[in-house]
């Protein structure tokens, strides 16, 4: 059985009385990259700070590398890069001093690495921080996150607000090397369309709640948008075991089905309906129809 690199049981955490996550397990292996996507304030941030031990489950535990982040933040925060939304840089240093600087903290840094890094980023040593871009701030904060070889990568919405060519360097160039190289990612996106370029897991997480976590492939399996035509006109859509979204009126109407596809062909005969379409979905359409929100 592969390692666990993660594993995460029945957590809670509210905010007064608000539940940011609400009963919340998984688990994720070594090696694999796994995306975890969801609205604005839907709990990605605030389960990401229970894995960096920022915050302590206030019921069920948090387990990275077999230990307990609250109570060990050296033997976790040592093996983990993280990389956050704000980016969090001192921004009155240099290049050099950052890289000289974040050096010192981990004993695996490796210097030929963070210069090729440094390279491939299109960093110059002497520049300032605060002077850099946005895009270029965000690419030495992951010069840093990377240069020690986390066993961990921890993403939280690397990409927003940058550029494509920024979040090429995050996604494709990164991301994928890491994980061929034996080593985990977890990172929190809006873009979806990028999650599904490489993620090998998704979870989708709503209202603090877990409503959808599978491996890429199977979920590209799962998942059909079915376009149906009824004889005659429906109020609601009918009910079926299956069905995660309609959209539609009177005798034509759209759902996203994940379930067996032939019982959705007798249940739409049964009501005398017929199907019109049947393709395949993005990970952004099953996300809308799960949460039923924009997604951008
Ligand atoms: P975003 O994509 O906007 O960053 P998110 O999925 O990361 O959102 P969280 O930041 O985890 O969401 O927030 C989840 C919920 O918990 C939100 O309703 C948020 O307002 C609330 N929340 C988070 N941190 C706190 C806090 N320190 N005090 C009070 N409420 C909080």
């Amino acid at each position: 059985m592969a390692e666990l690199i993660l594993e995460v049981k029945n957590l809670v955490r509210t905010f007064g009385r608000r539940r940011a996550i609400d009963d919340i397990s998984f688990t994720l292996e070594r090696g694999s990259v796994l995306g975890l996507v969801g609205q604005n304030g839907a709990g990605k941030t605030t389960l990401i700070k229970h894995i960096l031990g920022l915050l302590r489950a206030e019921n069920g535990s948090v387990r990275v590398f077999g230990l307990d982040p609250v109570a060990d933040p050296p033997g976790v925060l040592s093996r983990i890069g993280y990389l956050s939304e704000e980016g969090d840089l001192p921004l009155w240093m240099k290049v050099e001093e950052l890289v000289r600087y974040s050096a010192a903290f981990y004993p695996g840094w490796d210097p030929k690495y963070a210069e090729e890094l440094q390279k491939q980023f299109g960093l110059s040593s002497d520049s300032k921080l605060g002077a850099l871009s946005k895009g270029q701030r965000a690419r030495a904060g992951l010069l840093c996150a990377l240069a020690f070889k986390p066993e961990l990568l921890l993403l939280d919405e690397p990409s927003s607000g940058l550029d494509p060519v920024v979040r090429r360097d995050i996604l494709s160039a990164v991301i994928r090397t890491i994980a061929d190289e034996g080593r985990t990612v977890l990172f929190s996106s809006h873009l979806l369309a990028e999650v599904e370029q490489v993620s090998d897991r998704v979870i989708m997480i709503d209202g603090g709640r877990i409503v959808l976590n599978d491996d890429l492939s199977n979920i590209k399996e799962a998942y059909f948008r079915i376009d149906i035509r009824f004889e005659a006109n429906q109020e609601v859509p009918p009910t079926l075991p299956g069905s995660i979204h309609w959209e539609g009126k009177g005798k034509d109407w759209t759902v996203i089905w994940a379930g067996d596809q032939s019982a959705l062909t007798s249940a739409v005969c049964a009501l005398k309906g017929r199907i019109l379409t049947n393709r395949g979905v993005s990970l952004d359409e099953i996300f809308v129809a799960y949460a039923g929100g924009c997604t951008q």
